[in-house]
């Protein structure tokens, strides 16, 4: 069996955007609607020189009245379970959230070997924003731009490491 790797967070932090590049071809939806993602994508990418099945979630919100986010909620926690190595997507320039700290709590719970991504790093203030990552406790960030592709080699040395 292919190793798991499932690309997680909050909606909106580029998770979609870091699963196409990763894979190379444009399969998931792109949207600056967050959540516009609902349905996993899933694809066969080539990472660090081997193959792996890549898992683009649904962000997992927070219980609300409606269902679509009880559906994503599950979805994502299917996705968890059968995952590897789990990609965490935050938002650099957004900043944390309470669904990212939640989101990140939930995470550590589980477990599962997790990566945390500061996302949208590129440019001068990435770096000094990607700081307060260290609070969610998953250990030191690595800064990316999947938009613009910086911090990818980084990303498969470390994927190559975890997996
Ligand atoms: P998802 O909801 O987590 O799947 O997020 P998307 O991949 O759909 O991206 C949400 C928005 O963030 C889109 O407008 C993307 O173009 C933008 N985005 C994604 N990655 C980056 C990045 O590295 N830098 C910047 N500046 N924007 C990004
Ligand atoms: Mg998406």
């Amino acid at each position: 069996m292919l190793p798991r790797i499932a690309v997680m967070g909050r909606p909106n932090v580029g998770k979609s955007t870091l699963f196409n590049r990763l894979a190379g071809r444009r399969i998931a939806l792109v949207d600056d609607t967050p959540g516009v993602t609902r349905d996993r994508k899933e694809t066969v990418a080539r990472i660090a020189g081997r193959d792996v099945l890549l898992i683009d979630t649904a962000g997992l919100e927070e219980a609300a009245p409606d269902t679509i986010p009880g559906r994503m909620r599950a979805s994502s926690e299917a996705a968890l379970r059968a995952a590897d190595l789990v990609l965490f997507v935050v938002d650099v320039r957004a900043g944390l959230t309470p669904s990212d700290r939640s989101f990140a709590q939930w995470l550590r719970r589980h477990g599962k070997p997790v990566l945390l991504l500061a996302n949208k790093a590129e440019g001068r203030q990435g770096a000094a924003n990607a700081l307060e990552a260290y609070e969610l406790g998953l250990g030191a960030p690595l800064l990316v731009s999947a938009e613009h592709g910086d911090g990818m080699g980084e990303l498969h040395d470390e994927i190559r490491e975890l997996l």
